[in-house]
């Protein structure tokens, strides 16, 4: 199995760019169920696991890309899914959906990380009850905010930084993040709720936009197994779901101070992201690479997540707008280089 595996998306026009470009053309060109071009950019052709265009319903993200990530959790591997593309392009819908608040199960807008905890959920129970309860599981939920490298724990109500560690035991870790014990869909979209609440007061604070920071929601997901000896083994995996920055080209001119050094960071850890992508994608074809995890606080705290014993998906989420067809690009080029 491909160990990352990539996804793109073409949201509908928004009416703003309707009214911007009345004859309504899509910079992207489907060519076929997994290939894509920009004719107005180049020739090249870009070619993906998955291609949704705009009438793909969040249904079919979920199953192409949520599934095969908590089916794996739930068997102990680390599954991770990345969300990237420019602001305004549907990482948020793409992740949460089209509202906060969803109205259950058959709200179809709802995104992937409540589609994921329904069904991570119920192959908890569904493993439960295959081994007669030998197999136990105990899910716990952190959430935090990387902005300006420096991590913020969204579910500490003072929203304090906190700082990584790495221990032979633990792996890569953040000190003192608050986690909490989820047990069902509910609790689990409940914490995200609260996180993402203080995200954007916090961010409203400061006068800056959410968009400039990542986020990650991830669930420690550990199973206890009554072993015939009387013994407990104890398995543990993560999955993390992330909304990155807005990958658009930063605008360094006329710009200083915070604004500079926060499009720097920004700029940073999305090509360190980028990089490490790339090695592991060598390491998997048999390449010896060294990888940079440590070049970004992102990629160093996702470490143990990304490669080795891990699934990886990235969204590469897009604008079909002819105006924003240079950044459309450029996203499919990062989203590229992972295949
Ligand atoms: P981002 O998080 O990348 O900045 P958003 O997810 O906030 O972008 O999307 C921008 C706008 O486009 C929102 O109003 C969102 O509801 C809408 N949108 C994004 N993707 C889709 C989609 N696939 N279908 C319908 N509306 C979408
Ligand atoms: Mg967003």
């Amino acid at each position: 199995m491909d160990s990352i595996q990539v996804f793109m998306r073409i949201r509908p026009l928004s009416e703003d760019e309707c009214r911007r470009d009345r004859t309504m053309q899509s910079a992207v060109r489907i060519l076929s169920e997994n290939t894509v071009s920009i004719p107005s950019q180049r020739t090249e052709t870009f070619t993906f696991d998955f291609v949704g265009d705009q009438d793909c319903p969040q249904e079919q993200v979920f199953e192409a890309v949520g599934k095969r990530a908590v089916d794996q959790c739930v068997k102990g591997y680390n599954g991770t899914i990345f969300a990237y593309g420019q602001t305004g392009s549907g990482k948020t819908f793409t992740m949460q959906g089209a509202r906060d608040e969803f109205t259950g199960p058959d709200d179809e807008l709802r995104g992937l990380i409540p589609r994921c905890f329904e069904y991570l959920f119920a192959r908890i129970s569904e493993e439960a009850i295959r081994t007669s309860g030998r197999v136990k599981y105990l899910c716990k939920a952190s959430y935090i905010e990387i902005y300006n490298e420096t991590i913020y724990d969204l579910l500490d109500p003072l929203i304090r930084p906190c700082a990584l560690r790495e221990d032979i035991k633990r792996g890569v870790f953040i000190d003192n993040v608050t986690e909490e014990t989820v047990q069902n869909p509910s609790d689990a979209y409940d914490v995200f709720l609260r996180g993402t609440t203080s995200r954007h007061v916090s961010a409203t604070s400061m006068n800056r936009e959410s968009s400039r920071s990542h986020s990650v929601l991830m669930l420690v997901i550990q199973s206890l197994t009554q072993m015939d000896t009387g013994l407990t083994e104890i398995r543990e995996s993560k999955f993390s779901l992330v909304d990155l920055a807005g990958s658009e080209r930063q605008k360094l001119a006329n710009t200083s101070g915070m604004r500079l050094k926060e499009a720097a960071n920004i700029n940073k850890s999305l090509s360190t992201l980028g990089n490490v992508i790339n090695s592991l994608v060598d390491v998997a074809n048999g390449k010896s690479r060294h990888i940079n995890y440590r070049d970004s606080k992102l990629t160093f705290f996702l470490r143990d997540s990304l490669g080795g014993n891990s699934v990886t998906s990235i969204i590469a989420n897009v604008s079909p707008a002819m105006c924003n067809d240079a950044e459309t690009a450029s996203t499919l080029r990062f989203a590229q280089r992972a295949k």
